[in-house]
This record gives C-alpha cells, structure tokens and sequence, in this order.
C-alpha cells in the first residue's frame, strides 16, 4: 500500500465521496468539528510527553484506531451515570483473536475489558 501522507500531499487526503449520506446526518458535520476540536486539544496538550501523534501519518493512524475501536466501547462499572457515555478503548492489545481494552472513564477509573475481535461490528 502506497505511503498515504507525502510531501506532495501533506495531509494524506485522498478522493472520497460521503454527498450520500453527511448532508443527512448532522453528526458527521458534528464529527468533523470533533476531530478539529481534538487536533486544537492535543496541540495545547503537554508538548513534551512526546505521547500524542506527532506527524499526520499518526494522527491519520490514532483516528482510524479511534473509529475501529467504536464497537469495543464499555461502561464503567463504579460511575452509576456512565451509560450515558461512550468509553472507547485508550488501548487495544489483540492477540489469538481477542481484543483487550484499556479504558478510562471521565471520572479518572481505569479498567479493562476482554472481547472476541469477531464479535461486536457496526457494519
Ligand atoms: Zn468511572
């Protein structure tokens, strides 16, 4: 597969068409100003962790990650309102075929989650 960001064409766009479905869908317009919303967050995040994408070949990988992580999301168990929220996993390991999540919910607790690859999909 061809290398996607080149310095011919910096952002790794390439020719795609969602005219049949965003102007329907209010979140993908939503989603896009999330995506820009989390580029602005991470540039104003701790420049020396080092711990965020540093090019846009990362930053184009951690949101494909991000996006296939989707039907992995959990609720934590201690937060008696966290059904409400959409905790995807931080951290994926996959090994025989199992997905282990890491996770963090917005109260700061941590754990971690054990799924078959195979079995939850979107699509
Ligand atoms: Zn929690």
């Amino acid at each position: 597969m061809p290398r996607r960001v080149t310095k011919a064409n910096p952002a790794g766009v390439r020719p795609y068409d969602h005219t049949l479905f965003a102007p329907a869908i209010r979140e993908h317009q939503a989603a896009a100003e999330a995506l820009n919303e989390l580029i602005f967050a991470m540039r104003r995040s701790d420049e020396h962790t080092g711990a965020k994408p540093q090019t846009q070949a990362e930053w184009l990988t951690a949101v494909a990650d991000l996006a296939a992580a989707i039907p992995y999301a959990d609720s934590c168990q201690r937060c008696p309102d966290d059904k409400t929220w959409l905790n995807v996993p931080l951290r994926a390991e996959i090994e025989n075929g199992w997905l282990t999540g890491h996770y963090l919910c917005h109260n700061g607790h941590r754990w971690t989650c054990g799924w078959s690859v195979s079995s939850p999909a979107y699509w």
